[in-house]
């Protein structure tokens, strides 16, 4: 070990490297402090290394490291990704992407001031509520509506203005857990609202709700199985049969309905091969007096909790406080309303990505495919075109598919290679399947395909 004190010696200090032209270019960028906290690092790295036996790093080697641990660190840690598993509602890659127009309008609302609280033509304080509110009671046919932070937060919310102290009647098929630690029991419980379990866990029938209702009744509540199928001998009441009910009762008079659809579509989805869900519009048209759902699921808009449903119940959900604790900001109301007007104007599947993505042909994927084996193969890179199914995903439609074509692979080591690809920039998400990996042009936004292109020629090009 004679020569490490002589390896440590040729370490240039913090102010020579400094001094170096290519640093000082990187000050500019980065700011000295983190420039100097970075060659510290690097250079006790170094050290580190030189202790174990190894050499100085000459200083362009060091400057190189230096480069990529500043880019490395000053990366944003959210960011973005391409989603090739085919998944389109993908909670863990951020649920919906956004429509151009929605996009925009975000981008608007965060440039300068704007009305989020102010009357324009009175000239005085206004309401953040007012703002999605008009288009939501058109597009559903509801009195009344209301915008929080997230679907889970408008369930909550909803329950605590209007269930508080009282029992709330579900059927045991629909105590539901939607997963991240959101479970229909706890939710109900927190809220203050007395859980009132009827039926068993595949049937429940009209009359076991009819049986529960008394004096300390707050509503009767339905929540969509987003995440699962019961098949078999499997029976629950309709939403117009508990609104039946629930009118029948004359004293102390009606509760509420309330209609948790999870995902909620304004959008029938049978049209494109899926079986019916359900549309917040039946929902309201079917006599539900409170119907929640997620701006980020089927409705392809922002993060949101969307309340519609009776003026009454709607206006002291409104005054309740945690309305306040749950309000949204301006750029979820901007992007929001502008994924709303889309329906509006019937161009919800031309516009908005979620429904471009359930409504893309099976040739018109499978073109892509093909279009993305034939581009490897100019690169020297083997691929196969399957055929194989995408879901829709986030909490909506379970077990149903949408045919499409999906580009596979064969590396020796699918593992490492795919480790790789979460490595590029942007990172690639694909599916790993018996020794494959997949990719599905379906949920991969056409402008980031030549990404997609160059991080498979990459990480599959690499030994
Ligand atoms: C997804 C879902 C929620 C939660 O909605 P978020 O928007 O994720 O907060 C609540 N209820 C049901 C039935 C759901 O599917």
């Amino acid at each position: 070990m004679a020569d490490t004190q002589a390896e440590y010696r040729k370490l240039p200090s913090v102010d020579a490297l400094l001094r170096r032209a290519e640093v000082a270019a990187l000050l500019a960028d980065f700011g000295p402090e983190q420039v100097a906290d970075a060659l510290r690092a690097l250079l006790d790295e170094s050290r580190a290394a030189i202790q174990k036996g190894g050499d100085a790093p000459d200083e362009a080697a060091l400057i190189a490291r230096l480069v990529e641990y500043l880019q490395q660190r000053s990366q944003p840690s959210l960011r973005g990704v391409i989603n090739a598993t085919g998944v389109i509602i993908h909670t863990n890659l951020g649920r919906a992407p956004l429509s151009t127009a929605a996009r925009q309008a975000i981008q608007s609302a965060a440039t300068g001031y704007n009305n989020l609280e102010y009357d324009i033509d009175g000239g005085e304080r206004g309401s953040r509520h007012t703002h999605a509110r008009e288009l939501l009671r058109q597009l559903t046919g509801a009195e009344d509506a209301l915008v929080v932070n997230n679907n889970a937060g408008a369930v909550f919310l909803v329950l605590s203005a209007l269930c508080v102290g009282k029992e709330v009647i579900i059927s045991r098929g629909e105590l539901v857990e939607i997963g991240g630690g959101f479970r229909i029991p706890d939710v109900l419980r927190q809220s203050g609202a007395k859980l009132v379990e009827v039926g068993t866990t595949n049937r429940t029938h009209p009359r076991d709700f009819a049986q529960a209702i008394g004096e300390e009744t707050g509503a009767l509540m339905r929540v969509h199985a987003s995440n699962f199928q019961q098949i078999g001998f499997v029976t629950k009441p309709s939403l117009a049969e508990l609104v039946q009910i629930a009118q029948s009762v004359e004293w102390p008079g009606p509760p509420p309905v309330i209609d948790d659809l999870g995902s909620g579509t304004l959008l029938d989805t049978a049209p494109f091969g899926l079986s019916p869900e359900p549309t917040v519009q039946q929902s309201i048209a079917a006599g539900a007096d409170i119907v929640t759902f997620s701006g980020d699921k089927l409705l392809g808009a922002p993060q949101a909790g969307l309340i519609v449903g009776k003026a009454e119940l709607i206006d002291s959900i409104r005054r309740h406080p945690l309305t306040r604790a749950l309000r949204v900001d301006k750029l979820i109301l901007a992007g929001l309303e502008a994924t709303l007007q889309a329906y509006r104007r019937g161009k919800a599947v031309e516009e908005i990505p979620v429904w471009q993505m359930i409504a893309a042909s099976p040739e018109s994927l499978r073109a892509r495919a093909e279009n993305w084996r034939e581009r490897l193969a100019g690169a020297g890179l083997s691929a196969e075109v399957l055929s194989g199914q995408s879901t829709v995903g986030g909490g909506s439609l379970p077990g149903e598919t949408l045919p499409t074509f999906l580009l596979a692979l064969t590396p020796p080591h699918p593992d490492a290679t795919a480790a790789r690809l979460r490595q590029a920039n942007p990172p690639v998400v694909g599916r790993i399947q018996q020794e494959r990996l997949l990719f599905d042009p379906r949920t991969v936004l056409p402008e980031q395909e030549e990404a997609l292109l160059s991080a498979l020629i990459a990480a599959v090009g690499q030994p």
